[in-house]
């Protein structure tokens, strides 16, 4: 969530129509809003993965996770508009479309995950896994890693420190360090400092990719340490699916499974409705035991007919296109990529990736140099490529393709990356 490259209306390098539209959205939107790159992107259309601008300008889409099986595919529109002309009705009613989706969507998971609940948004999701989770372990200690985002609810940005000093973190909640080899015991140390300030422990919540802390997907298995420390002081282990979810990080369908555990509260989201908003928790049945018994459950849009309908299509095209298989040779294609051109550039430093999922560092003289990548985002910007950076220090190129993602778009992407590492 590093907004690091953000436009300030009235910057003066847009096209007077552009400017205007800066000053309305201001003027409608009010202050809190954000723009993407120093000449904000005006776009009108969107096909697989790419975007077209007012002029009809294509860019290439590197960022984009939401409308992962490609912008506006066919299959899921139409699975969207044949359902909205049906019956666009919420779970209080007997339907079979909702329950259809989640048979198919829990045979993804291992079978202990055997109950899932829908919601609209990532945020809804994961602030409905802090109730779950309170009132499973009587706790409300939270742990997070140090540049974390979960979301926009008052709960779930009060664990999400990317947003900054300007949003605070609640008192039952330690920040623990992006994984390094000591990611276990700095889970241990949170535990202990939140027992000594007489909290107790409720959950240890992980982005499974740490996309905003950098993007860490190895070593394969550090998470699993991590899991049983926080149950082992009576806590839960969520993994927040919403970033590597659906197939993107090509090994595995979600991201725990890299880790090969099985969390007790998965949180799913933006690409599962390919851009319709449709999100879930998947969970064990015994963590839901005490919530149930006290409370009802009613998310008015979360799961309607459309929504499911669309979710369902989602699922198709993975599948029938091959994307998880895509994401896995495509995304080693692109690693490969990156590595060869590092060799030659030294401004280029650590990788990390997994599948369609890559987290390129920028250093100059080995230390992460934040304003440099924000200037390779903003050259890429000028040859019509979109991706963003990300981490503490915003060093880190954050590469995010739809799973439609080619070789020819990796090569394209590689020219651009190479054109604006020379002109800089
Ligand atoms: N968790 C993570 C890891 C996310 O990246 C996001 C969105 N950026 C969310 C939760 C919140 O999802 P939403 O914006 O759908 O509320």
């Amino acid at each position: 969530m590093t907004m690091i490259n953000a436009y300030t209306p009235g910057q003066g390098n847009l096209s007077q129509d552009d400017e205007a539209l800066v000053q309305r959205r201001a003027k409608l939107l009010g202050p809190a809003y954000r723009l993407f790159y120093e000449t904000p992107v005006h776009l009108v259309r969107g096909a697989g993965v790419w975007l077209y601008d007012t002029a009809g300008n294509a860019y290439l889409d590197c960022y984009n996770n939401v409308a992962s099986v490609g912008h506006c595919h066919p299959h899921v529109t139409a699975a969207t508009a044949r359902q909205s002309m049906l019956f666009a009705s919420h779970t209080r009613y007997l339907h079979d479309t909702v329950l259809d989706y989640a048979e198919r969507l829990l045979a993804t998971f291992p079978a202990d995950l055997s109950h899932v609940m829908f919601t609209c948004t990532g945020s809804e999701a994961n602030d409905l896994a802090l109730r779950i989770a309170f009132a499973h372990t009587g706790g409300t200690g939270l742990i997070v890693t140090e540049n974390a985002y979960h979301g926009v609810t008052f709960a779930t940005s009060a664990m999400s420190p990317s947003l900054g000093s300007g949003v605070n973190l609640g008192p039952h909640i330690r920040t623990i360090p992006a994984p390094d080899s000591h990611f276990t015991t700095h889970v241990q140390a949170a535990i202990t400092d939140l027992q000594r300030h007489g909290i107790r422990p409720a959950a240890l919540i992980v982005d499974t990719i740490f996309s905003s802390d950098g993007v860490y997907a190895d070593p394969p298995g550090f998470l699993t340490p991590a899991a049983a420390a926080i149950r082992a002081a009576g806590g839960l282990f969520i993994a927040d699916e919403v970033q590597p979810g659906f197939a993107r990080t090509g090994s595995h369908f979600w991201g725990f499974q890299r880790h090969d555990l099985i969390p007790d509260l998965v949180s799913l989201g933006k690409p599962m409705g390919n851009g319709y908003p449709v999100a879930g928790l998947v969970m064990r049945p015994e963590v839901i035991e005490a919530f149930g018994s006290k409370a009802r459950y009613f998310n008015t849009f979360g799961g309607n007919a459309v929504a499911s309908a669309t979710a369902m299509a989602v699922l198709d095209v993975i599948a029938t296109e091959g994307l998880q298989a895509n994401a896995q040779s495509t995304g080693t294609y692109f690693r490969d990529a990156l590595l060869a051109l590092a060799k030659t550039c030294e401004i280029l430093g650590p990788l990390r990736a997994a599948g369609l999922f890559l987290g390129q560092d920028i250093v100059t003289g080995g230390q992460p140099d934040g304003p440099k990548a924000v200037r390779i985002v903003n050259g890429l910007r000028g040859k019509r490529i979109l991706i963003s950076a990300t981490g503490p220090q915003g060093h880190t190129l954050k590469i995010r393709p739809p799973l439609v993602f080619s070789r020819a778009n990796v090569d394209r992407f590689m020219e651009g990356l190479d054109g604006v590492l020379q002109s800089i």
